[in-house]
């Protein structure tokens, strides 16, 4: 058995990690704003589609990955059925840190073998493999896709034809040949703990050096904490969600003004670029786990898509509380406000 470090941080526990439960899938943002894929979840025939607003991390952006689960003797993963996970048919919301590049550091043994020789003063070699790192915010809460040492590669369309492309080559692994335990290496195992029932909790630090200072980690851990402690979504079979949406519709409920989930108006004025970006996704997270979608275009800025969600929908357009959970989402568009595409429209 082979071993990981996982990368525990204090609201690891709260989001629904979908690492252990993959096969593969993919990850496209062709447009920009507009990350979209599929994952394809053990035991689950049907692929998960993901529609998310914002972009990924640098190296994925205008690209289009494929991912699997790892074929290398490094099998970090456990190897889960997703049949029993409660999830909806679809992710929703938006996106958050989402890289091909990090790195985590694997070992070749298991935990207690690792924590054995570590207290021996023998630590094993460890490695340090790439991880596929996805993160959304939405209809599930906080989702994070941690893939070790993946089978991962770019793919382009040329003449019709698909053609693999590898990915940009990792930066310099923190640690170095010389260095085998890591302890000089900005990783560092800061406290394991056994608990009564022989599970262990592993603390440390960042599995890459460049992850405290992401520009991509827009979401606030108070943000995280309050994501997280909306419910979670019911799974429902289609017929039930069939039979529910009916009730829905034909009750006289009229819904709320979209304003009253998602507040007032900022005062734009005082938030530069990066704080309206936050904004905006935060906002498109909580509308997201009342299973409302939000897209954007790619001729509108961050700016221009909140103006048009607090400025126009928020008090046009009413929301249905009892959408939540079920399979019947409502998706608004930029593409409905936006000159651009209208005309293009037009001409098609
Ligand atoms: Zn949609
Ligand atoms: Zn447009």
């Amino acid at each position: 058995m082979i071993g990981k470090i996982s990368n525990v941080s204090e609201y690891s526990d709260m989001a629904l990690r979908l690492g252990d439960y993959i096969e593969g899938g993919e990850l496209l943002n062709l447009e920009t704003n507009t990350t979209h894929g599929w994952l394809k979840l053990r035991g689950i025939a049907k692929p998960l589609g993901f529609e998310l607003l914002g972009n990924p991390g640098k190296d994925l952006v205008g690209r289009h990955l494929r991912f699997e689960c790892s074929a290398s003797p490094l099998k970090c993963e456990e190897r889960l059925d997703a049949r029993n996970l409660q999830l909806p048919d679809r992710f929703i919301g938006a996106t958050g840190t989402m890289t091909a590049n990090h790195q985590t550091r694997l070992f070749d043994c298991s935990v207690e073998e690792f924590l054995r020789l570590c207290k021996r003063g023998t630590p094993p070699p460890t490695f340090w493999k790439r991880c596929v790192y996805l993160e959304w915010f939405g209809n599930c809460g906080r989702v994070l896709l941690e893939l070790p040492d993946p089978r991962a590669y770019f793919v382009e369309v040329l003449e019709g034809k698909e053609i693999p492309f590898p990915l940009e080559p990792l930066p310099e692994p923190p640690l170095d040949q010389n260095d085998p335990t890591g302890e000089s290496s900005p990783l560092e195992i800061l406290e394991i703990s056994t608990q009564d029932d022989d599970t262990l909790t592993i603390n440390k630090t960042n599995i890459s050096p460049d992850e405290e200072e992401d520009p991509y980690a827009l979401f606030s851990d108070d943000f995280k904490k309050l994501i997280q402690t909306q419910e979670p979504v019911k799974t429902n079979t289609p017929d039930q969600a069939i039979n529910y949406i009916t009730s829905i519709l034909d009750s006289s409920e009229e819904g709320a003004p979209l304003r009253s989930l998602i507040g007032p108006t900022p005062d734009w004025t005082q938030l530069d670029e990066k704080q309206v970006e936050n904004h905006l996704k935060q906002t498109v997270a909580l509308l997201a786990l009342h299973n409302i979608a939000f897209h954007m275009c790619p001729h509108f800025t961050y700016a221009d898509a909140a103006r048009y969600l607090f400025e126009v929908l928020a008090d046009q357009e009413l929301a249905n509380s009892q959408l939540k959970g079920t399979l019947w989402y409502v998706h608004y568009h930029t593409a409905e406000h936006c000159e651009t595409c209208a005309k293009t429209y037009q001409t098609d």
